[in-house]
């Protein structure tokens, strides 16, 4: 059996004014994709040629001449290599592309071209993809990740290949039930860490059975994007029909059921009554979520809004992670530590909800990493404001013990996040979100939409609906 391993995954924000580039990627080709498919090896009886796999940082839409070089690449490899009897396809689901309405079905309609109907194609996606019926005509399996905060991104992809196996097999093309859910929670509330998520999510272990349902997946969507397929979704995938519908419905009932429970799952409010809450905190350290700039959500992360009110409070120790400006880096590594410097911070990138802000400080650290570039701690009073060269998201410790910083050693530790990432889930004494200024925005309903469907919970609340 010979599978090609391929894809494009990137989650857009449509409401971000910074478009994404190709220098937002990290593109691997060949071998070099191996390191991502080690499960691959489970299947020594097939031919596993890993073509090439695009992923990015989370951005506002992506630029249509990046996506068609992308495409083209994937679509020539498998041109070159074919015929296939099987593709994965490793993707995220909530891309946006200049000038395409749905870019996923764009993308795997093209690869359905290319390699034919009698090739099964098998995704994985993140649950915070965005599904349509154009996308399910050319799928024949599509597993999504069952964790938020995302824990299971090497099980998913693992899975997608094993469905795929075991399909080219059994000669099995399975059926597919797929059930949009008219519900659109950001995923700050759609957590599975907490209830109700928790046991809506649980539910599907129990649905799958292995054969006449093969598998079995519920995602929230992507709410930071104004289309038209932006919704939650329940599907199956089965060897019988009836079963996979019935076990599609259980998934969409619970989820469409418990939607008046989805909670943040932390306190929330504006910027200065977080920061008032982590003053009053008696917790050693108190992680804040910067949410309105969450570069995991596609925003810019260089609004400095809410460094401007740390400051503005007097806040004792706090640690600022981090800011995306390579202007500010640059003139740091300019005048070297220790040298009192005054910046300009931020407010470049998404000028639509930023404003620079000038700071007088000293430069305490600089520091270049291979896949973090050029980055500048930068003291202003008692904020330590990490400066990155390139927009990055801080979502594991390992990326505070690169820089030699404890996170725990402040009082304050605010991050351009909405959730907090495991790494942190775990370690946080104390955990407030503030509803801050930024292209994420974690009350979506404030947001102005024009191309979701209607009606859509929470943007409406008094219809209803069943699957
Ligand atoms: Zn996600």
């Amino acid at each position: 059996m010979k599978i090609a391993a391929a894809g494009i995954a990137i989650e857009c924000a449509t409401f971000s004014p910074l478009p994404s580039e190709l220098s937002d990627f990290e593109v691997l080709r060949g071998d070099a994709l191996l390191p991502r498919y080690p499960f691959a090896t489970a299947h020594p009886d097939t031919d596993f040629v890993p073509i090439m796999q695009a992923h990015a940082v989370p951005g506002g839409v992506l630029r249509r001449s990046v996506y068609d070089a992308l495409k083209e690449e994937i679509l020539t490899g498998l041109r070159a290599g074919g015929p296939w009897d099987g593709v994965y396809l490793d993707m995220h689901g909530a891309m946006a592309v200049d000038g395409l309405e749905d870019a996923e079905a764009d993308f795997i309609g093209a690869v359905r071209q290319v390699v034919g109907t009698s090739c099964l194609i098998s995704a994985s996606y993140d649950l915070h993809g965005n599904l349509s019926a154009a996308i399910m005509d050319q799928l024949d399996l599509i597993t999504a990740y069952r964790t938020a905060p995302h824990e299971d991104a090497l099980e998913t992809r693992a899975r997608a290949l094993d469905l795929l196996v075991k399909c080219l097999r059994a000669g099995i093309r399975p059926q597919k039930a797929f059930i949009p859910i008219p519900l659109l929670l950001s995923g700050e509330r759609a957590m599975t860490i907490v209830e109700p998520g928790r046991s809506v999510y649980a539910k599907i272990d129990d649905v799958i059975d292995g054969e006449a349902v093969l598998d079995a997946s519920l995602l929230v969507g992507f709410t930071w994007a104004d289309q038209a397929r932006s919704q939650a979704a329940a599907l199956a995938l089965g060897t019988d029909s009836a079963a996979t519908w019935a076990a599609a419905r259980v998934l969409a009932a619970a989820y469409w059921e418990a939607r008046h429970e989805f909670g943040f799952g932390v306190p929330t409010g504006g910027t200065d009554e977080c920061i008032e809450m982590a003053l009053a905190s008696t917790a050693s350290t108190v992680f804040l979520s910067d949410s309105g700039d969450n570069v995991t959500g596609g925003a810019a992360g260089d609004v400095p809004y809410v460094l401007e009110r740390l400051l503005s409070h007097r806040v004792p120790k706090a640690l600022y992670a981090g800011l995306a400006d390579a202007a500010a880096v640059e003139a740091c590594y300019a005048a070297g530590p220790d040298a009192p410097l005054s910046l300009s911070l931020g407010g470049k990138l998404d000028p639509v909800h930023g404003v620079p802000l000038s700071v007088t400080g000293t430069v305490v650290k600089l520091h270049e990493g291979e896949a973090s570039g050029r980055q500048v701690v930068f003291r202003v009073d008692n904020v330590d404001v990490i400066l990155n060269e390139r927009r990055q998201a801080f979502t594991t410790l390992a990326q505070f013990s690169d820089l030699g910083i404890d996170p725990l050693s402040y009082r304050i530790v605010c991050l351009k996040l909405g959730y907090l990432f495991p790494d942190f889930q775990r370690i946080a004494p104390d955990a407030i979100m503030a509803i801050s200024p930024g292209a994420i925005n974690a009350q979506p309903e404030t947001l102005p939409f024009h191309k979701i469907q209607r009606p859509m919970f929470p943007f409406d609340r008094d219809f209803n609906w069943s699957p």
